[in-house]
């Protein structure tokens, strides 16, 4: 019986360990979404960056209507770009991947866009032109 005893208590303290780390892998991951939430409420500006330059900002929050245009890189290279109120994406594409048109709807994401072969990336940024904006 005593022996039981023991193995119980050691398998308790087992538990209490096991639960008190995951409080605390939880308690790191809801900071992380606290931080994550904090930068959504930044604003949904949508930048196309070509070759490293901004060649278009748009304000998601300000669109109202759906709005298409083409991106060329100026090598036979095309991204059609859709906008609709408060989302972006790229419709199509002639690159080879064609992972940017597989990506879907950017709209509050930090992860952009990226079409590689074409050197072109839509990122969400900050609408106040804060330390978000400022590019790499
Ligand atoms: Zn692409």
């Amino acid at each position: 019986m005593t022996e039981n005893g023991g193995k119980h208590e050691t398998n308790g303290r087992l538990k209490t360990r096991t639960w008190i780390l995951l409080f605390g892998v939880f308690a790191v991951l809801c900071a992380a979404a606290i931080l994550w939430m904090n930068g959504f409420s930044k604003g949904s500006v949508a930048e196309i960056v070509q070759n490293g330059v901004t060649v278009r900002r748009i304000d998601l929050s300000r669109v109202t209507a759906a709005e298409t245009f083409t991106v060329e890189d100026g090598e036979g290279g095309y991204n059609v770009i859709t906008v609709e109120p408060g989302r972006i994406a790229v419709s199509d594409a002639n690159c080879r991947d064609r992972v940017c048109v597989h990506y879907g709807w950017l709209s509050k994401s930090r992860i952009p866009i990226l079409c590689i072969p074409h050197k072109l990336m839509i990122r969400i940024s900050g609408s106040d032109g804060g330390p978000d904006a400022v590019s790499y």
